[in-house]
């Protein structure tokens, strides 16, 4: 058998209960952690907050996803793999799948390792002593944006203050467009306005190139940058 290890992750507390974990390369990174990340933000509530097996993601996926990102009734396939390029899991819902999915004796050997090595660099035995925050990218993910991106979402759990900030300029600049086109992403309900505060602060127009054209949209992103840069 070949040892997991060999998907050599680094972890790295960059501040204060923040774990940065970068991998090699985006098969190991999602391969490990695609499970924890829809566990914690999948659109579909059959997966958030619940037990659910690899294959039963991936056939989902296959057969729901992926024709819609292809938008071809037959395309079927798992492009999850290359298409995420970081990833972000708060402390609670990290050890609250570790929960749920040890129950159901389903901890493979990769999101075992990923939790050692979490546990390992905040030094502590018992994870729910300490608020933490994972965040994950691998090498040529793209641009620093990506790093950036994932560490507004660290920094939105574990600073209140950042958190009210960003959710009153979120809320009161809210639209119907932006949701469409959040919704179009696969975000969840529990992730809109964190997911709208990080893309305003980082890659917008890359993956939101209408805000150019959206005056709200405008008005958000330059009140956010304003506040929280
Ligand atoms: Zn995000």
């Amino acid at each position: 058998m070949i040892p997991v290890s060999q998907c050599h992750v680094v972890a790295t507390n960059p501040s204060s209960g923040v774990v940065l974990l970068q991998f090699p390369n985006s098969f190991d990174m999602n391969w490990s952690l695609f499970r924890p990340q829809e566990f914690y933000e999948s659109a579909n509530d059959s997966f958030r907050g619940k037990y659910f097996s690899v294959s039963a993601y991936m056939r989902w996926y296959a057969m729901n996803e992926h024709k819609r990102k292809k938008k071809s009734p037959n395309a079927t396939g798992f492009d999850y793999l290359d298409r995420v390029l970081g990833l972000n899991i708060p402390g609670d819902i990290f050890i609250n799948f570790f929960d749920v999915f040890g129950e159901a004796d389903d901890i493979r050997p990769q999101e075992q390792e990923v939790y050692d090595k979490v546990a390992c660099v905040l030094e502590v035995d018992d994870l729910r002593d300490t608020d933490f925050y994972v965040i994950a990218y691998y090498q040529g993910s793209g641009d620093s944006s990506v790093l950036d991106h994932e560490l507004a979402h660290a920094r939105f759990a574990l600073d209140p203050k950042y958190r009210a900030d960003a959710t009153r300029i979120v809320k009161e600049n809210w639209s119907p467009a932006l949701e469409k086109a959040m919704r179009k992403r696969g975000y969840g309900d529990n992730v809109l306005v964190d997911e709208a505060h990080a893309f305003s602060l980082t890659q917008w127009g890359k993956w939101f190139p209408w805000y150019l054209r959206d005056k709200q949209a405008r008005k958000m992103r330059r009140e956010i940058r304003k506040a929280l840069l």
